[in-house]
């Protein structure tokens, strides 16, 4: 899964922006798919449409997953497509659906969370052909195993003592609800850590293929039943976090997860108001990268990044270009903005930034040894602000301005926040 940059060290993560992150919007789908299938009469009135949704949505998801070059999701979805018609041409197939249900309660989770783990295939590749192979022979056992002479082996899934004392787990047996657990955990962990797009939409469409596959027989709608519908929820969620990961990339920096150039243009021009506009700029850090090495240099961006976003003041931050900042204040007044870019001018300027060498322990230590030779590294920035009260000047006018302060704080020494019309003495 690719993973947008690991926080750097010393930060603390913003609970509820990361629990925000983690439920919208795929989180939603799934409450909504939830809630209307509480309603099946309402479902039924769609019905025509409804009876061709496990068709049309799995492949919507895999045309967006092949133009957008998806392995991970395309494979996904093939295997939740291939679920889902596994149990309703169970009939025309000499299989159970029941035993079905049963075997790919255990392998489905399993299989997203492989997929979610090892890294993208892409789709027309030896290992993309691999994945493929893998799913076939998936699907082929099935089909061995789900037919009544093999009821006896099947039978050993379903069941068992924590299903049976579980209320919401259906017709789950005991190895399908181990799977999912594990499953779960797994790609909890890879979504807290990575925090893409890719990663929610796969614990997501987890969850809604778990809800489709211990619904009750005969829930939901006539025309779809509850199974068919959470496994196109759950298709669903897969084509949504491929559109989600890609406007990410669009408006994401990679190195720094900030929002990027295209999205400060963006937030720029819906600028209403009053509003502040403060220009960052690393200090010396051309130097910095000859000395220490680009490597080096992408971690002080890193850092540099993780200070700025908590500047506060409600200061949106974005990655402007190279090693240069941007902050939005909409609707902010100097008096408030001032504090909080004094603020985070000290933060950078406190910042321990230990070069620990290619032994760089991948953790920080708990216990910060000062071992001789461990060089720390002075990082800073200068920060240039402009403010309007009113619509005028328009954005771009007040970044030039933000941009004529900026250079003034690098000739004024450096390390400090200049604002556009004001006096040096003012500010530090
Ligand atoms: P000043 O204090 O005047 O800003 O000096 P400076 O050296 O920071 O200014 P300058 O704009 O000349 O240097 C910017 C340098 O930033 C050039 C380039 O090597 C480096 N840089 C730009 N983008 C990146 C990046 O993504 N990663 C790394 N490591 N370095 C970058
Ligand atoms: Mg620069
Ligand atoms: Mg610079």
């Amino acid at each position: 899964m690719p993973r947008s940059p690991a926080p750097f060290p010393g930060y603390t993560p913003d609970v509820r922006k990361t629990l925000l992150a983690l439920v919208v919007p795929e989180g939603l789908v799934l409450l909504l798919a939830a809630v209307l299938v509480r309603w099946p009469a309402a479902l039924d009135a769609a019905g025509p449409v409804l009876a061709f949704l496990p068709l049309l949505v799995p492949a919507a998801g895999l045309l967006l997953a092949w133009r957008f070059d998806r392995g991970r999701v395309f494979f996904a979805l093939l295997a939740l497509a291939l679920v889902d018609r596994g149990i309703s041409w169970a009939g025309v197939a000499g299989t159970s659906p029941e035993a079905v249900r049963d075997l790919a309660g255990v392998l489905l989770p399993v299989g997203l969370a492989a997929l979610a783990l090892l890294p993208d295939p892409g789709i027309f590749t030896a290992a993309g052909l691999r994945r493929a192979l893998a799913l076939a022979a998936a699907g082929a056992l099935v089909l061995v195993l789900a037919r009544p002479e093999t009821a006896a082996l099947t039978a050993a899934l379903a069941g068992g003592r924590v299903a049976g004392a579980l209320p919401g787990a259906g017709r789950m047996g005991d190895p399908a609800l181990a799977a999912f657990a594990l499953a779960f955990v797994l790609l909890l962990v890879l979504t807290l850590r990575g925090q893409t797009p890719e990663a929610r939409g796969f614990l997501w469409a987890a969850a809604a293929a778990l809800l489709g596959l211990a619904a009750p027989a005969g829930a939901g709608a006539a025309a779809l039943p509850a199974d068919g519908w959470f496994l196109t929820t759950a298709a669903l969620v897969l084509a949504i976090a491929v559109v989600e990961s890609s406007y990410a990339m669009a408006f994401r920096d990679a190195l720094t997860g900030l929002p990027g150039r295209r999205a400060f243009d963006k937030a720029l021009h819906r600028l209403e108001g009053p509003a502040v506009v403060a220009m960052v700029d690393v200090d010396r850090f051309k130097a910095f990268n000859d000395q220490y090495g680009h490597a080096v240099g992408d971690q002080v961006l890193r850092m540099v990044a993780t200070r700025l976003d908590d500047v506060g003041a409600g200061g949106r931050v974005f990655r402007y270009g190279g090693e240069e900042f941007a902050i939005l204040f909409a609707g902010g007044r100097l008096d408030d903005v001032r504090p909080a870019l004094e603020g985070v001018r000290a933060a950078v300027e406190a910042a321990e930034f230990i070069l620990r060498g290619p032994d760089r322990p991948k953790k920080k230590p708990k216990q910060t040894r000062r071992r001789r030779g461990t060089n720390r590294v002075a990082v800073t920035i200068s920060i240039g602000a402009a403010h309007r009260d009113s619509r005028e000047p328009p954005g771009a006018e007040l970044v030039a301005a933000a941009d004529g302060a900026l250079y003034r704080a690098k000739e004024g020494g450096r390390n400090r926040v200049r604002i556009a019309g004001e006096r040096a003495a003012r500010t530090r």
